[in-house]
């Protein structure tokens, strides 16, 4: 049977190397957001299951902590073998839950297993440190340990790649992980269980527990076994998560919503800027965190980025995301092409000039039309909020100053773009930007190698890098005394 076959038709959720069903035996249904046909389901868990993962995954832990930092890579190398091996299975799975085109999921399926590579690596790297001693008899050692159990929480825009981001790092250092993947894309989730199965990562190190976010939230974030939470999603859930690990002080990673500005001055490469607001903003139908929210043009060059920028835009074929051809997919669901053309409703009641969109696809469904409004004011909703949909706002600028006012009037910080040639002036708007990642003239920044994550609403803790290993670990200081 086929790999993607395999996982959709199982109705089972993965916990202590056992794939399980419900304690109730109930299910819930997964959709394609494409056709809206049901692609098959997985099991309703709730706090019960999610407290036996937490169990099996505390009973592993002293082992695979013991097991040195080569072990655990070489598992987790073979671990990122299996996943590139099965990349075109893992994308065909991704796009039929989640919509987006397959190319993109492949790119997903590739920079998720680039994430389980480098923190493979990166984990032979967790040094500490020996300070210079204010004692003579005495010696201070520094040394990094893993935090613990981490319950693990992801959304349905990048179903494999965060999970990789967040298992990658927690399994090198030696924390097992429980992970509860969004219900609308479990069965990526579920597709990399059974390739860390294969991988014979040991059971009751890697659990994915499927079912009511309330409850299984509630029991991740309240357990005392579990040291550390790690949630990507939207502030408003973010920050009942945050409030729930008060009462047993855990520690948090929280990677939330965004809302990017898009600065493009009357100096910069205009080709190069339109090439890049459109893989920005229509990337997963622009459904990524870090996608322009609001287009920023100085005055002196706004008509015409207008006229290009709508060309390029009308240019994209919306379609099912294994149709060849298709630039973008569906929206995840009903509500969020509501949000979308609640936005446009507003903006263009508010004066709001429309170029080209503005409806629902004829494609039907959850498809909603590439869309471009000039003139934007920061009173209106597409300002303010996250759009999370194929809508481009456009807004004019005169001077830097009032770019870096405008681009900052917001209380998300996590990615931000400037697009000029002036050296200096992308060092001063870089600079500027209140925002926790700096495309300079680029829009597609995210890698392994560099940390990302936000400032203000939009969160704290960094994924990727040396710095996203360090999120898993605690330090501990020795004081060696006795040296005479
Ligand atoms: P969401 O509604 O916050 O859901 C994210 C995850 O949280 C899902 O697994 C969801 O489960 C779960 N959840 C919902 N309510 C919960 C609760 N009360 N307790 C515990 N878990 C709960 O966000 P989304 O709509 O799926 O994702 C879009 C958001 O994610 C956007 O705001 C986007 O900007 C943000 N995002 C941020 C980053 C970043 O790195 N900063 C990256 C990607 C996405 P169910 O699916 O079962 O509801």
């Amino acid at each position: 049977m086929d790999f993607a076959d395999m996982i959709m038709g199982r109705s089972t959720c993965y916990i202590n190397g056992d794939w399980v069903i419900a304690d109730s035996g109930r299910t819930m249904d997964v959709e394609n957001p494409s056709s809206l046909e049901v692609l098959g389901q997985v099991p309703d868990c709730g706090g019960e299951e999610t407290s036996r993962a937490i169990e099996a995954a505390c009973a592993a832990w002293q082992n695979w902590r013991q097991r040195t930092a080569l072990e655990r890579c070489s598992l987790i190398m073979d671990f990122y073998g299996l996943v590139l091996d099965h990349e075109d299975e893992l994308a065909r799975l991704m796009t039929l839950e989640q919509g987006k085109p397959l190319g993109e999921s492949r790119k997903e399926i590739r920079s998720g297993a680039e994430y389980l590579r480098w923190f493979a690596e990166e984990g032979r790297r967790a040094y500490g440190k020996i300070i210079p001693s204010p004692w003579r008899e005495k010696r201070i050692l520094v040394s990094r340990e893993p935090v613990g159990v981490v319950g693990i929480i992801t959304p349905w825009n990048f179903p494999a790649g965060m999970i990789c981001r967040k298992a990658g790092p927690a399994l090198a250092v030696g924390c097992p992980v429980v992970i509860k993947p969004a219900s609308q894309t479990p069965f990526s989730a579920l597709a990399l269980a059974e390739l860390s199965q294969q991988a014979r990562i040991p059971k009751g190190v890697f659990n994915v527990v499927t079912g009511s976010p309330v409850k299984i939230g509630a029991e991740l974030t309240s357990n005392p076994k579990v040291r550390k939470v790690s949630f990507t999603g939207s502030t408003r859930v973010g920050k009942k998560l945050l409030q729930q690990c008060s009462g047993t002080v855990k520690k948090i990673s929280l990677e939330l919503g965004g809302n990017a500005p898009f600065l493009i001055f009357e100096d910069a490469d205009l080709e190069l800027a339109i090439e890049g607001s459109i893989k920005s903003k229509f990337r997963n139908a622009g459904q990524t965190c870090i996608c322009a929210n609001r287009f920023l043009v100085q005055a002196e060059i706004y008509d015409v980025f207008l006229a290009k920028f709508s060309k390029a835009v009308s240019k994209l074929q919306p379609g099912d995301g294994l149709n060849e051809g298709s630039d973008l997919g569906p929206l995840i669901d009903e509500a969020a092409v509501s949000h979308v053309e609640n936005q446009v409703a507003d903006a263009v009641q508010r004066g709001g000039r429309l170029l080209i969109g503005g409806q629902r696809h004829s494609l039907g469904g959850n498809f909603y039309q590439p869309t471009v409004i000039a003139d934007i004011r920061p009173k209106m909703l597409l300002f303010k909020e996250e759009t999370f949909g194929p809508l481009a706002p456009v807004v004019k600028f005169e001077t830097e100053d009032q770019a870096i006012a405008m681009a900052n009037n917001t209380e998300y910080g996590l990615a931000g773009y400037v697009y000029t040639r002036d050296l200096g002036r992308a060092w001063r708007i870089s600079e500027a930007l209140e925002f926790g990642l700096v495309g300079v003239n680029d829009s597609l920044i995210s890698t392994c190698e560099a940390p990302f994550g936000g400032i203000k609403e939009s969160g704290f803790g960094r994924e990727g890098s040396c710095y996203g290993l360090e999120d898993y670990t605690v330090l501990k200081y020795t004081c060696m005394a006795g040296m005479g």
